[in-house]
C-alpha cells in the first residue's frame, strides 16, 4: 500500500538553466525504516536527485520539468524547503556545511531552531547529539571552520538530527574523510537505523562502504534509474560497480 513507502519519487526530470538536461528518468521507492544507497558514477546526477527531493533545486538555478515526489503518501514536490523540514524531511547536503565562524554547539542549535524546537528540546537534542558523537561534545566550544573534515561531517548530520527528521537525506557523507572517520559516521548512523527506526537516504561514491550499511541499492547512469536492488545482491559485485559506479 501507498503508506508503506517513505519516499516515492516518479520519473523525475531536471535540468539547470532551462538547458542543461542532468535527470531524465529517475524513480526510486523507499520504505519506512530503510537505509538506501543512491549510487552513480560523477555527474550520475545523485546530487541533482537530493536536491530535487529537498526541493533546493531552485538556488542553482535548478528545476524539476517532470516528475512527482511524495513524502510519506503526500506529495511534497512543490513544497519550500523549510516545511519539509518541518515534516521531517532533513537534507545534509554537499558534505558538510557548517556555519564556520559559529561554535559546534552554535550550529547544531541553529538546526533546532529550524526545526522548530523550544529551548528545553533543544537542549535535549544537543545532549543526544554528543551522546552519539563523544568528540562533538568535547569541541562544542571550537568554532566549526577550525575543526576536522570529520567533525564537520558530524557536526552537519548533528545539526540536522536536532530537527528531529523521519528521513535523512545525505550528500556523499565519506568525501574526504579517513576510512576510520568513515566508519564512524556509518555506524552511528545504522545504529540510529537500528534503534529508532531512523530512515536514510544516502548518496555515495564510495559504494563498498554505502553497500555494506545499506539495505537496498538505487544506481543512477546518466540521469536515470537503471537499478534498484537489495544492497547484499550487489555487495562484492566488481562487474557491476566496474560497468556503473567508476572505480569503487
Ligand atoms: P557528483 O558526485 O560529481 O556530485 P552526481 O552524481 O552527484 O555527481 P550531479 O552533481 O547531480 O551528479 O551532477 C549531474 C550533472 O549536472 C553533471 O553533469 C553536472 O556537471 C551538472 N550540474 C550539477 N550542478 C549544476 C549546476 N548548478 N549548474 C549546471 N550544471 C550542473
Amino acid at each position: 500500500a501507498m503508506t508503506d513507502h517513505l519516499l516515492v519519487l516518479e520519473g523525475l526530470a531536471a535540468t539547470y538553466n532551462h538547458a542543461i538536461r542532468v535527470l531524465s528518468h529517475v524513480s526510486l521507492t523507499m520504505r519506512r525504516g530503510e537505509i538506501v544507497a543512491l549510487l552513480g558514477a560523477n555527474g550520475a546526477g545523485k546530487s541533482t536527485t537530493l536536491k530535487a527531493i529537498s526541493n533546493l533545486l531552485n538556488a542553482e538555478r535548478g528545476q524539476l520539468t517532470r516528475g512527482h515526489i511524495l513524502f510519506d503518501g503526500r506529495d511534497t514536490t512543490a513544497l519550500p524547503p523549510a516545511e519539509l523540514v518541518r515534516l521531517g524531511l532533513v537534507p545534509v547536503l554537499e558534505g558538510r556545511r557548517c556555519f564556520r565562524t559559529l561554535t559546534v554547539e552554535e550550529n547544531l542549535v541553529a538546526g533546532g531552531i529550524g526545526g522548530g524546537l523550544s529551548r528545553r528540546e533543544v537542549a535535549a537534542g544537543l545532549e543526544r547529539v554528543y551522546t552519539l558523537f563523544p568528540h562533538l561534545g568535547e569541541r562544542r566550544r571550537s568554532a566549526s571552520g577550525l575543526t576536522s573534515g570529520g567533525e564537520q561531517q558530524m557536526t552537519a548530520i548533528g545539526r540536522a538530527l536536532m530537527a528531529r527528521p523521519r528521513l535523512l537525506v545525505l550528500d556523499e557523507p565519506s568525501m574526504g574523510l579517513a576510512p576510520l572517520v568513515v566508519e564512524t559516521i556509518f555506524s552511528t548512523l545504522k545504529g540510529l537505523n537500528g534503534e529508532e527506526g531512523l530512515s536514510i537516504l544516502v548518496a555515495e561514491q564510495n559504494s563498498t562502504v554505502a553497500l555494506r550499511y545499506a539495505h537496498r541499492a538505487v544506481v543512477l547512469d546518466g540521469g536515470s534509474t537503471v537499478l534498484e536492488r537489495d544492497a547484499a545482491d550487489l555487495r562484492g559485485r566488481a562487474e557491476i560497480t566496474a560497468l556503473y559506479l567508476g572505480s569503487p
